[in-house]
């Protein structure tokens, strides 16, 4: 059994907490893996002032040199991929396939990142002035906070630290309270390729107490979160009172649009990828499918058919499609979202209920769901729910089902099902979401292209790709008058 420690100034300590919970793997419930201490508010303000202190040799560190060890931490993570991928499944409940998946994607923003190491460049502006010019430079912000979700629990972190140690940052990161295992391994990685003591801190607790106190710590100039709306959107203010800066990944209600002269087996088998996959519990995971009436009985029939071929069952096993909800507080939330459905009005066609047989009673399995006639003022069709449930909205043409499609406080990801190029490009214009795919399941992304979401979804920069360092870095404008003389007059 592991006892989760806090990582400050390069030390594994304990937390003199005395409140702990279980981590438990979510596909068997008797599998305890280990208990995290709930550190507290008095330990938080010390990893902020042991990131603080840091700060400064940190910064002086040239780029390139946080760059090596940022790309040396992405070998590590591939030569422990396996190993990590293991403990994510184990601890997460997805399928080991989706975790090397997960472990893959955080290996390649982890290299992206260290390259852009040597890019941390500014522009030469010419002046309106004789022999003068003007530069800029990027510079880090002093200590970030990076609070993160246990639906990623090694992409997300590092798709947050690579960046913020490539711009010159020190960390206080807070992981969820149900993925310790993961954070630690990340945080262990990153700490034998070479970074720094105080550079790098970990804290493990609640949110409510920890997230907010290193949230709201003078010290931190920028926060960057993934996570909720409702907690997101109460940083965000909280964040705005002492000017930090904010970065928020909220929630999701990714919706496919499937037109007539759609390929059905791939319409199908998309949606069901992205309304299943990870269990439902991505933020870009599909969760409405808008479709056309024509043809909205022969893909509900599909789909149906699909959802109750989903082979259930412990993530480990190389034959499972589908794991767990993560723990028993989702697996409740989702149960309570499809009483909600039913009670809207809503056909219920599959699923619905807590998975049994073949021991599947001992963890948090859910069947696949799926709503047919759900109608865009449903709950179901605008809160999201973050488990293996679909909600069909059955539309008369495109341009109802673009009223449909936004109809949404959400703005992540979308995707459309057609092979006509005029459709596809007003999708593109109309679609009020950060991303979107196009003949393709609403989910993935890659390392190099820039991810986040618009309206509800997201608060400041987008996070990887060319924008990654973005958020992580402030802007100095540098004026250099090289005449050697006292300005004449006043330029305005
Ligand atoms: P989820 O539903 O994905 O767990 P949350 O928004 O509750 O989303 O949690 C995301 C992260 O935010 C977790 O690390 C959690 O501990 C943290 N968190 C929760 N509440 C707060 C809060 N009030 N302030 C700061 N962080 C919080």
């Amino acid at each position: 059994m592991n006892n989760y420690r806090n990582y400050i100034n390069g030390e594994w300590l304990e937390s003199v907490s005395d409140k702990t919970i279980q981590n438990i793997n979510p596909a068997n419930v008797k599998d305890v893996i280990g208990t995290v201490k709930l550190s507290t508010r008095e330990e938080a303000k010390r990893a902020v002032e042991i990131a603080y202190d840091a700060f400064r040799d940190w910064k002086n560190t040239p780029a390139p040199t946080r760059g090596r060890i940022v790309m040396r931490a992405a070998r590590l993570l591939e030569d422990n991929k396996e190993e990590l991928a293991q403990i994510l499944t184990r601890e997460e409940g997805k399928t080991i396939g989706e975790s090397r998946g997960e472990l893959q994607r955080s290996i390649n923003v982890a290299e992206f990142c260290a390259g852009e190491a040597r890019r941390l460049n500014g522009e030469t502006i010419q002046s309106e002035l004789p022999a003068n010019f003007a530069y800029t430079i990027k510079q880090p912000h002093g200590v970030v906070a990076l609070i993160t979700p246990w639906n990623f629990p090694v992409a997300i972190p590092v798709w947050k630290i690579a960046p913020a140690l490539v711009a010159g940052n020190t960390i206080v990161f807070k992981p969820a309270e149900s993925t310790p295992s993961t954070a630690v391994r990340v945080v262990e990685i990153f700490e034998e390729a070479g970074v720094p003591k105080g550079v790098l801190n970990l804290i493990l607790g609640a949110g409510a107490e920890i997230g907010e106190e290193i949230a709201n710590h003078a010290a931190v100039k920028a926060v960057s979160f993934t996570g909720s709306t409702e907690i997101g959107v109460k940083l965000y203010g909280q964040c705005a009172s002492r000017g930090a800066k904010v970065q928020c990944e909220m929630g999701g209600k990714n919706p496919v649009v499937v037109m007539e002269d759609c390929d059905m087996d791939l319409a199908v088998e998309s949606t069901a990828q992205g309304a299943f996959g990870s269990t439902g519990q991505r933020c870009t995971a599909t969760s409405r499918a808008v479709v056309i009436d024509r043809i909205a009985d022969e893909f509900v029939e599909r789909i149906v058919e699909r959802a109750k071929r989903m082979r259930l069952g412990d993530g480990a096993l190389p034959e499972t499609e589908m794991g767990p909800s993560v723990d028993e507080k989702q697996f409740n939330t989702v149960l309570r979202y499809i009483d909600i459905g039913r009670e809207d009005g809503a056909e219920m066609l599959c699923g619905g209920k807590h998975a049994e047989g073949n021991g599947l009673e001992n963890g948090y399995f859910i069947e696949p769901t799926v709503f047919d006639r759900v109608t865009p003022d449903m709950r179901i069709a605008q809160e999201e729910i973050f488990g293996p449930v679909l909600s069909v909205l059955r539309v008369k043409d495109f341009d109802e089902a673009m009223v449909v499609a936004n109809d949404s406080q959400y703005g992540l990801t979308s995707s459309i099902f057609t092979g006509d190029p005029n459709l596809i490009f007003r999708f593109v214009q109309e679609i009020e979401t950060g991303m979107t795919h196009i003949n393709s399941p609403t989910t993935g992304g890659e390392a190099h292209i820039p991810f986040g979401g618009i309206k509800m979804t997201g608060i400041g920069e987008r996070e990887q790709g060319s924008t990654a360092l973005d958020f992580y870095t402030e802007l100095k404008v540098v004026y250099v008058d090289y005449t050697g003389r006292k300005r004449e007059g006043n330029l305005y």
